[in-house]
């Protein structure tokens, strides 16, 4: 058999939507996965479609994280019709709280400038946030109201992508370690596996999560770090919420089968994936303060994953500036679920010699240097 023309390391989320979209573009396209597709980061994540709720500020990330929330109302029927899975695309909003008094400063400092964007966000006082969600402490202070930011099932979603990818041609691997990228003459050729065996490929793309930056053969150091999210799910029949409830950095996402998923953590520990009494306890106790019901809700579960992290937090896309044929698609941290629709777009496109449709140079895999800080 020949050759593919895009072998993609990693079958996570950003892996599967990168392939799905390649396939699509007539390329032959094949996804090597260590383990199970869509069994790390992207199965952990509690799957918050979350531009604002979760923005630091104005900006080209920002941008780009609106432009990618735009696709989700269109995907979600298209993907049920291509394979159907059905990805719990909910859009009934977030409202953040100010529970303590110094929740108001940061609060006030981003509705100033959520508002001076023409962005949509609402100022609610304690009486409307418990119009719109009567569970929430009466000790809530005042909130701020999202009604674009919206969620699916990351899982649901992850398995879609897989599938889809499937139908159009690509052929999904498992069980098969990328340990090194093969260059030469300055061209990605291919990857060598962990038990030996070489696998040709015209395009590479790097889409390994949290472990990208282990990968040998890469042309300079890739200084992704793992950082470690707890989470937690609560029973909630009938349901407590509709809207995402965030306060103090935890949130309570409620999905429509009965489960309300509580997160997370951020903890810098290596590759550790365990699930801790003090992790977990600072997610129960959160969720009990934005909800004393919350707090009363009987445990269904509890899980960890590993986000992709690079130092400024912001995603390493595109082209290698040096070595033809090499892609990146890495580093998505808290936003992989919402950023993967337009990332398999994006390096889709690419690995079919397209220019990109956005200018990716705040993402440049060159923006580190040759000396960053390794990851730890
Ligand atoms: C607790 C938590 C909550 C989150 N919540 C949200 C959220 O609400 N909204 C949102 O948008 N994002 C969220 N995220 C972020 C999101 O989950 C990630 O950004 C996204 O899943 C990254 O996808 P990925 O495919 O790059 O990585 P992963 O899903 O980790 O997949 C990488 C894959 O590559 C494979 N791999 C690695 N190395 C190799 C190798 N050498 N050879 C072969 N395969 C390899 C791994 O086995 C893995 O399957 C959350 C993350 C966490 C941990």
């Amino acid at each position: 058999m020949s050759a593919p023309d895009v072998l993609v390391i990693g079958g996570g989320i950003i892996g599967c939507a990168v392939a799905a979209d390649a396939a699509e573009r007539g390329l032959r396209v094949t996804v090597l996965e260590r383990g199970r597709t869509g069994e790390e980061a992207s199965w952990a994540a509690a799957g918050m479609l979350s531009p604002l709720a979760e923005a630091v500020g104005p900006g080209p990330f920002l941008d780009l994280l609106l432009e990618a929330r735009e696709r989700f109302p269109a995907l979600a029927p298209r993907l049920r019709d291509a394979t159907g899975i059905d990805i719990g695309y909910r859009d009934e909003g977030a409202i953040v709280l100010a529970l303590r008094p110094e929740d108001d400063d940061v609060l006030n400092a981003r509705l100033d400038w959520q508002r001076g964007s023409g962005l949509a966000v609402e100022r609610l006082d304690a009486r409307e946030v418990l119009e719109r969600e009567p569970a929430v402490t009466d000790a809530v202070r005042w909130g701020l109201l999202y009604p674009g930011d919206h969620q699916v099932d990351a899982r649901r979603l992850s398995r879609a992508f897989r599938v889809l990818a499937e139908r159009r041609g690509a052929v999904v691997r498992e069980g098969e370690e990328v340990r090194e990228i093969s260059i030469r003459g300055g061209r990605a050729i291919g990857v060598l596996l962990a038990d030996g065996a070489r696998e040709e490929g015209a395009t590479v793309v790097v889409a390994g999560g949290a472990w990208s930056g282990r990968l040998h053969g890469l042309p300079r150091p890739l200084p992704l770090r793992p950082v470690h999210g707890q989470l937690a799910a609560v029973e909630h029949l009938p349901p407590l919420f509709r809207h995402i409830v965030t306060a103090a950095g935890i949130y309570a996402v409620p999905r429509a089968d009965g489960r309300m998923v509580l997160g997370a953590t951020e903890e810098e520990c290596g590759f550790r994936k365990a699930v801790t009494p003090a992790g977990l306890a600072r997610v129960l106790q959160g969720a009990a303060a934005i909800s004393p019901l919350l707090g009363e809700a009987a445990l269904t579960g509890f899980w960890s994953g590993l986000r992709p992290t690079t130092p400024d937090r912001l995603p390493v896309l595109g082209a290698d500036p040096e070595v033809n044929g090499l892609l990146y698609a890495t580093g998505h941290h808290r936003n992989g679920i919402l950023l993967a629709p337009i990332t398999g777009e994006l390096i889709g496109a690419m690995a079919a010699g397209e220019e990109p449709a956005l200018d990716l140079g705040p993402y440049g895999a060159g923006r580190f240097g040759d000396d960053p800080e390794p990851y730890c």
